[in-house]
């Protein structure tokens, strides 16, 4: 079974958030559009999480994407990987974190069924690291070691271009992922819980890198249902251009829900005047099939946020 949405997009992948708890403070987080500011009580338990999982399988979701916050804080992240991973019909499992508790964990989660992780690494810079997150450039640089290591495959980097903060390093950062990991993301900065005056000073179109970036490449491909990005083969490394979510491609080839740390299907980045609750019904005890029911309720109310 697979769902599709009023706009013939069909309902692929699904993006948990596990907390909107954080051990960094980056200046530039949007927070997964969330609105509400979470706390440890209000987040879902693992058996939550597993049945949310379960169900969206049973529906057509194919790829599980777990972020936050910063989900590695969560004391039960490895338990929560290994039971969604025993989903028989999933095809993918990864994470998105800051990776600065990678180092301990990378192993673990590798063993409990995760397959690949993107890390949030913005510079090479120390000093510019720790203004911008507040963390250690070593730790993120130990887990990203740890997480090849392991064999998580791919480890992409994520590089939030900056303007006049990071993005002279772009080059640099292309070496450091060609010479580490063999993936990297420029992303480009959303104003989505961030401040106008941060995203005038601070956002920088990607388009200069990508022109540059297709007289380097010796492939160029789209991941259609991956928002049509353009991904750019170097020979040791694989680039994808992020960004910006403003544009009717983005949406056209949308297949996410997301999953709201409280427990809300959320159907759009973009909003929050359509969220689904579907914690407060597991909690008063609702059978799979009023999940079911719930989860084609979020789907029908999934629409393109930038119609053509
Ligand atoms: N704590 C984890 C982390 O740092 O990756 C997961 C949550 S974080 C919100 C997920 C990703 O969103 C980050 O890796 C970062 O690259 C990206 N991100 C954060 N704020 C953004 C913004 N304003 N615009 C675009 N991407 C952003």
């Amino acid at each position: 079974m697979m769902l599709i949405d009023l706009y013939g997009r069909p309902l692929l992948n699904l993006r948990i958030s596990l907390t909107q708890r954080c051990n960094l403070r980056c200046s530039y987080c949007h927070r997964e559009g969330e609105d509400s500011v979470g706390d440890k009580l209000s987040e879902m338990s693992i058996d939550e999480i597993v049945r949310i999982a379960r169900v969206g399988s049973s529906l057509g979701i194919r790829g599980i994407k777990l972020t936050g916050g910063e989900p590695l804080i969560r004391k039960d992240i490895v338990k929560i990987v290994r039971e969604i991973a025993k989903i028989e019909t999933l095809e993918d499992i990864s994470i998105t974190t800051n990776g600065v508790m990678l180092a301990d964990l990378a192993e673990e989660l590798k063993n409990a069924g995760l397959r690949r992780v993107n890390i949030n690494l913005p510079t090479l810079d120390e000093s510019v690291y720790n203004k911008l997150t507040g963390g250690k450039l070593e730790d993120v640089i130990e887990g990203i070691k740890s997480a090849v290591s392991a064999g998580l495959h791919p480890v992409k980097l994520n590089m939030l271009v900056l303007r006049g903060i990071n993005d002279t390093e772009v080059d640099e950062m292309i070496n450091f992922a060609s010479k580490t990991t063999g993936f990297l993301q420029l992303i480009e900065l959303e104003q989505m819980n961030i401040n106008k005056k941060y995203y005038e000073n601070y956002h920088k179109s990607l388009e200069d890198y990508e022109n540059k970036l297709k007289h380097k490449a010796i492939k160029v491909e789209n991941r259609k249902y991956m928002q049509n990005r353009s991904v750019y083969h170097l020979p040791n490394v694989t680039i994808e251009i992020v960004g910006p979510t403003e544009n009717t491609e983005f949406c056209k080839y949308c297949t996410r829900l997301r999953v709201t740390s409280d427990g809300k299907l959320k159907p759009c980045l973009m909003k929050n005047d359509n969220l689904v609750d579907i914690l407060t019904p597991i909690r008063n005890g609702a059978s799979d099939d009023e999940l079911t029911n719930i989860f084609k309720e979020a789907n029908l109310r999934r629409k393109p946020y930038f119609l053509i």
